[in-house]
């Protein structure tokens, strides 16, 4: 038998939302609502359709700029930022897989919170570090009993704010004592995959210039939620030069394409269609925890495009599956909870009345 590395047999491959031909074809479905990986319900902005058309008559044959020098410059103006604090992914995703590839081998250990995004484990297991996973409090992450957890073994931390898929936020006034008290020697990846869809006031404000104060903070960004892109893939780290320097061994050449660098350029600052999302995710958000009190299901309030909630004494798995037989995918989750995508205002009522007849069937 051919051995693998002893790391790659404690992943289990990551499982996506199920997609909607899938259940089209399962259920004989003609139409499907797909609120299960927090997809961005209004679409992509009609400049970036436009911009992509445009080059893809050019034809692609070229290589697309390793450096992605353009993009780069680009985000580093939009905030005040060098290039040199840039690293292009593809999706957040390779940058997650990027920052463990760069500092994680067999012997470190790793911090990540239970319910919290599932590739912090899996990118952490495959480069063999051990993985202490941190019971949440109030659905929100511990970072007291993260704190504690810290070792000399320790060497990363994996955060997520706001949280995916509880949809909670640590405030300004947790994270930052929280980074304060951080060994500087730890690396703590700070993941803002949400970070657009936030209104409350008390999120820490400037995390993109985090690494200009702690060095040890590498923040991440991406194109998949708020923006529109998630079927181009394109995200980013924002880190110091020196760490900078570090990913940018690890990384594939040109792990950005061509049409990413060309429609995140657009959408960067396409800020009327941000905004639009913006107040869509706002609006739906209050509407589906009003739906949540009507039927007395508990939820979490979030500060992302996702809503946590539980049908207790039914497995998430079998409420999935109903849900699935009336054209709605919800995305399961551990026990009896559910993460829910914030859609349109139209996919949101429709969710209220298969929702309501479902857990009539299911009572
Ligand atoms: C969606 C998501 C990402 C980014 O996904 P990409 O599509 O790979 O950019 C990163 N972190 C979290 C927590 C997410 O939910």
């Amino acid at each position: 038998m051919i051995e693998p590395r002893k790391a790659i047999l404690n992943v289990t491959p990551y499982v996506p939302g199920k997609p909607a031909e899938q259940v089209m074809a399962e259920f004989n479905l003609d139409d499907v609502v797909k609120l299960a990986s927090n997809e961005n319900p209004i679409g992509t902005s009609q400049k970036v359709i436009d911009a992509l058309i445009e080059y893809i008559k050019t034809g692609v044959n070229i290589y697309p700029d390793g450096s992605s020098i353009k993009i780069r410059k680009q985000i580093a103006e939009h905030f005040n930022l060098k290039p040199e604090n840039i690293l292009m992914s593809n999706g957040a995703d390779d940058a997650l897989g990027i920052i463990a590839q760069t500092f994680l081998t067999e012997g470190d250990e790793v911090l990540i919170s239970e319910y919290s995004f599932a590739r912090y484990g899996d990118n952490s297991k495959i480069m063999g570090a051990t993985i202490k996973e941190i019971p949440m409090k109030d659905f929100k992450f511990n970072l007291e009993a993260m704190k504690k957890a810290i070792n000399e073994k320790t060497k990363l931390i994996w955060l997520c704010n706001p949280n995916n898929p509880t949809g909670t936020m640590l405030t300004e006034e947790e994270v930052i004592p929280f980074i304060e008290s951080v060994p500087k020697n730890i690396i703590i990846v700070y993941d803002t995959a949400y970070g657009e869809y936030v209104t409350s006031d008390k999120y820490p404000k400037d995390s993109i210039h985090f690494f200009e104060k702690y060095p040890n903070v590498l923040t991440v960004k991406t194109f998949s939620k708020i923006y529109g892109l998630a079927g181009l893939r394109v995200g980013y780290v924002v880190s110091s030069p020196e760490i900078n320097d570090l990913l940018n061994r690890t990384r594939q050449p040109f792990n950005c394409n061509v049409l990413s660098q060309i429609a995140a350029g657009v959408a960067l600052e396409d800020e009327e269609f941000v905004k639009k999302a913006y107040d869509l995710n706002k609006e739906g958000k209050e509407y589906l925890y009003a739906l949540f009190e009507e039927v007395k299901l508990p939820y979490v309030e979030s500060e992302a495009n996702h809503i946590f909630f539980e049908v207790p004494g039914i497995p998430s798995q079998d409420l999935s599956r109903a849900l699935e037989k009336e054209g709605i995918i919800v995305r399961p989750q551990k026990n009896s909870f559910i993460r829910l995508t914030i859609g349109t205002m139209e996919e949101n009522k429709l969710f209220a009345e298969k929702l309501k007849k479902v857990l009539g069937e299911l009572k």
